[in-house]
């Protein structure tokens, strides 16, 4: 074998191995719509405000029930009572037996009273919860819509009662989620690997620092597939506090579970200025497409951005190669 002979063979077995297994990674392209979700936030708060025990929170929970059962879920409603207010939890699996892996949880009650209000007349006012309820509600039901069949088994969605009524009329926080955690067995419990809690997910402006009560292993796993798909500015490598949310009852019973969710609070968190305007699809969809990459398994490289660089890398390295053989050929004449 000659130099340019070699210098060619060198080249190729540098080359090939990222051409013959760029086809074999496993590529998922997220289908999640961030348009679709807003949509979907638009509409429950179209219901009005949505305390718990009222007649717009029934509407919207019917709401949310028909849009999953329409997309091939089943859904049950877990009915408790809390201070003689009639709750329920919407409960969203995909098989009458499913064994769950995965448990995405957002609360789709809204707070009664604006008690952050900067206006006191207003403090007795309940609020929108666009961002504060509807949000998380939303990517979760979009999620719904796009998740890969053979993932669907592997997933359950628990919309949350009764989470944001705290200091108010001697209630407590977090009555849906405790109530859920209460009532599930030993087995049931062993069979959650994870949960994922969803609030306060739409600002147009969205950060995300990390929870600081969150499982650790869990919540790295989800800021590093959000950080190779190029979101690292949302998911911030930053740590916020610890918050109490939805996902503490889990925590307590010894189950991984996960907070995303913006802190500190948007300025208008608890006031009647907590609407559609401030939250975007654009918020929504990085957040649902974080998810469903995690969800799906695909790894942080199968994210389809890769596709496209791997490709145009061995395109690139293939037309290196024949410019250099031409060059040593016109050489050697
Ligand atoms: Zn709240």
């Amino acid at each position: 074998m000659n130099a340019p002979s070699l210098t060619l063979a060198v080249l190729l077995l540098l080359v090939m191995p990222s051409i013959a297994f760029a086809p074999m990674q496993t590529t998922y392209t997220p289908l999640f719509d961030g348009v679709n979700a807003y949509s979907y936030l638009e509409a429950q708060c179209d219901f009005g405000p949505r305390p718990p025990g009222s007649a717009n929170l029934s509407l919207c929970r019917a709401y949310i029930k028909s849009v999953l059962e329409s997309f091939g879920w089943i859904v049950t409603l877990q009915n408790f009572t809390y201070k003689e207010t009639e709750c329920a939890n919407i409960v969203v699996s995909w098989t009458e037996t499913s064994n769950t892996t995965v448990l995405l949880g957002a609360h789709y009650d809204t707070r009664p009273n604006a008690t952050e209000d900067p206006i006191q007349a207003n403090h007795n006012l309940p609020i929108l919860g666009a961002n504060d309820g509807a949000s998380g509600v939303a990517v979760l039901m979009e999620l719904a819509r796009v998740l890969p069949m053979e993932n669907r088994s592997g997933v359950k969605f628990v919309f949350f009662d009764a989470e944001d009524s705290g200091y108010l009329n001697g209630w407590d926080w977090i009555r849906g989620s405790t109530y859920f955690v209460s009532e599930l067995n030993q087995t049931e419990r062993d069979s959650i690997s994870a949960m994922i809690l969803l609030d306060i997910v739409g600002d147009a402006n969205l950060r995300l620092p990390k929870e600081t009560s969150s499982t650790d292993s869990l919540q790295n796993i989800v800021w590093n597939v959000a950080d190779e798909m190029g979101y690292g500015h949302i998911f911030l490598g930053s740590y916020s506090t610890s918050i109490l949310d939805d996902h503490r009852p889990f925590l307590d019973a010894g189950i991984p579970a996960l907070d995303i969710i913006q802190v500190p609070f948007p300025w208008y968190w608890h006031t009647l200025e907590d609407t559609p305007d401030k939250c975007s699809a654009g918020s929504l969809s990085v957040v649902g497409r974080v998810l469903e990459v995690f969800i799906s398994g695909g790894t942080p490289s199968s994210y389809p951005l890769d596709q496209p660089i791997l490709l145009y890398a061995g395109l690139a390295a293939i037309a290196l190669i024949l410019v250099s053989y031409t060059v040593i050929r016109f050489r050697r004449r």
